[in-house]
């Protein structure tokens, strides 16, 4: 009976460590989760955009918009709810060009792509990444590019 008491202990030290352990794993792993989404999603904020450049590259000379009004920036903005999507073959003719304070951010679109181009560390190259195109903003586009309608932009009326 006295010899049991420390391994009795003992034990329960062991399981307290193991319960430590147990609880700490989920943790870690949240941790982690919470790191890499915050990853993700400063990777393609578009907070501090002061200007917006729509391109299309189509037969011809490349038709161009900018909209710097920050109001009209703001709008356009707050249309961008990001969904991922699988990635599709389709080709694009449009452009999207966010102009932020630290940079760049381009943005390869279509009715129902959108398709943000994050610069890597290398040099002049990025990797795609794919969302489902978010219909207010593409009507917000559709809307500034038949506002130039001498220009023949290639959107459906
Ligand atoms: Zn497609
Ligand atoms: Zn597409």
């Amino acid at each position: 009976m006295t010899k049991s008491t420390p391994l009795l202990k003992e034990r329960s030290r062991l399981s307290k460590k193991r319960l430590l352990l147990s609880a700490a794993i989920p943790l870690l792993l949240l941790g982690a989760f919470l790191v890499s989404s915050r990853l993700t999603r400063t990777e393609v904020s578009f907070i501090g955009t002061k200007a917006i450049t729509l391109i299309e590259d189509y037969d011809g000379p490349q038709k161009k918009i900018t909209v710097t009004n920050q109001t009209e920036v703001g709008q356009l903005l707050r249309t961008i709810r990001l969904v991922p999507k699988r990635p599709c073959a389709c080709a694009h003719i449009h452009r999207v060009i966010f102009h932020k304070s630290g940079g760049t951010l381009e943005v390869s679109i279509c009715d129902h792509c959108f398709a943000v181009e994050i610069p890597t560390k290398r040099r002049n190259s990025h990797r795609t990444v794919e969302y489902e195109m978010p219909p207010e903003f593409y009507a917000a586009f559709r809307t500034l590019a038949l506002r130039r309608s001498n220009e023949n932009w290639m959107v459906s009326p």
